[in-house]
């Protein structure tokens, strides 16, 4: 039977105030089976088949549950019609559970901070490349005071020589 639970909790929420680190929304894998793909419907209040999540909530991680269809999915009120399909894990399978998704979200958190990273590295490259290129300055200075020593070595022997 399905139960009235106004405080459901979305597949993205973060309810409880047990996390030690900083979350980042969304699953941290692939669903198996998408929300609909079971059977026999399970209908809400409102006559529409439930779709099937699965919670990442502290409280209740990896725990699949089906909630009206208006209410999660279209935006709206809908009837609040909330059930959990599974019991819930024991203390051990909880903690491994919330374990393995903190995991996967470090590492998503990681490559991010990596790609930005990369970014930032392809920036500053083609900047100091574009500055290279539009200022060989040092280069052609070095080129003019070559001639200009040489210049300056010929006067001397010259002047030494008609000295003498
Ligand atoms: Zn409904």
């Amino acid at each position: 039977m399905a139960a009235q639970f106004p405080a459901c909790s979305g597949s993205s929420s973060r309810s409880g105030a047990s996390s030690r680190r900083r979350r980042q929304p969304g699953k941290p894998i692939p669903y198996r089976q998408l929300p609909f793909d079971y059977e026999p419907a399970d209908v809400c209040d409102c006559g529409e088949k439930m779709p099937q999540w699965i919670s990442w909530s502290d409280p209740n991680p990896g725990r699949r549950y089906r909630n009206c269809k208006i209410r999660s999915i279209a935006g709206g009120i809908g009837c609040q019609v909330f059930k959990w399909i599974d019991d819930p894990l024991d203390a051990h399978h909880k903690q491994l559970v919330r374990d393995l998704r903190d995991a996967v979200w470090d590492r998503d958190e990681e490559i991010e901070r990596l790609q930005v990273e990369i970014e930032r590295l392809q920036e500053e490259k083609f900047l100091l490349a574009a500055r290279k290129q539009s200022n060989p300055e040092p280069k052609k200075m070095r080129g003019f005071m070559v001639w200009v020593l040489s210049v300056a070595f010929v006067i001397c022997c010259t002047w030494v020589m008609c000295r003498n």
